[in-house]
């Protein structure tokens, strides 16, 4: 038994490095946006480039193409910078977000795959980075992962009214934060708390939040996910993801075996043959 699950673990790292298909093409296909299937197995028709310069907000990493999203990402990306630009928060620095027709990358995320996600650093900057530190820009944590504790000196007022800022927007569907955050967020006290129901704890993200949209208006082969569960999700479930022992020794029992990916939906083939 412990052979055979040797044998597993050494097939891992091969196949999470199994090609996508989707990386492979370098132009969106035309017409107009359109998000299709779910945020883990889709595509996207009609994508549309986040121009790597903006207001208020730059694009890291541009050589590895993926900032493409749906229009309405693209759109909403604007929108954030705008606010956190009059909120004089500083400059946004934008990661992730779709490859040219979405799908699967064949390594790191498993979602971003239809336009209507994207990664966000908390890191805000002072002024524009050169096109150099945009690709050596290092992340800065906002929590000590060892010791499930935030990073007092990283961790300010400007992360977290952009977390609410961009949780505020109604085109957003979620936010995935680390847990440790989104303690933070549940101590303050904030007039509203509508909000923090879309902020949801996920591993990971402590340097960077995902913004997740909601399947855009007449995207009919959209598929959305299920609402977060009601309230704002600051009790029992947040306290349920503290670690009970060490969490270097909990990260271990994480790494699963990776499945085979799903066949992606019908139209998603169609796109990746045009
Ligand atoms: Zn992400």
């Amino acid at each position: 038994m412990r052979f055979i699950l040797s044998i597993l673990l050494w097939l891992v790292p091969l196949q999470s490095l199994e090609a996508s298909p989707w990386e492979k093409i370098s132009s969106p296909s035309t017409g107009k946006s359109e998000s299709i299937g779910t945020y883990n197995n889709g595509c996207l028709a009609g994508g549309e480039d986040l121009a790597l310069q903006g207001d208020g907000y730059q694009v890291m990493r541009s050589h590895r193409g993926r900032y493409f999203g749906h229009q309405s990402m693209i759109q909403f990306l604007h929108d954030l910078s705008n606010g956190v630009r009059q909120l004089e928060l500083g400059q946004l620095l934008v990661g992730d977000i779709a490859m040219p027709r979405g799908g699967r990358f064949s390594s790191g995320h498993a979602s971003h795959q239809t336009g209507l996600d994207a990664d966000i650093w908390l890191k805000l900057t002072d002024s524009p980075l050169s096109q150099q530190q945009l690709i050596d820009v290092q992340p800065l944590p906002m929590v000590h992962i060892k010791d499930y504790k935030i990073h007092q000196e990283n961790w300010g007022e400007e992360q977290a009214m952009l977390v609410q800022l961009a949780a505020v927007d109604e085109r957003v569907a979620r936010i995935f934060v680390h847990p440790v955050i989104k303690e933070q967020l549940c101590k303050r006290e904030w007039t509203d708390r509508a909000w923090l129901r879309k902020v949801r704890p996920w591993w990971g993200h402590y340097y960077h939040f995902h913004v997740r949209l909601h399947c855009p208006d007449g995207n009919k082969n959209c598929k959305p996910q299920k609402a977060p569960p009601a309230g704002d999700g600051c009790g029992a479930e947040l306290a349920s993801w503290k670690p009970k022992s060490e969490p270097a020794k909990n990260k271990k029992k994480v790494a699963k075996i990776k499945k085979k990916p799903p066949r992606p939906p019908e139209q998603c083939l169609v796109l990746l043959r045009k």
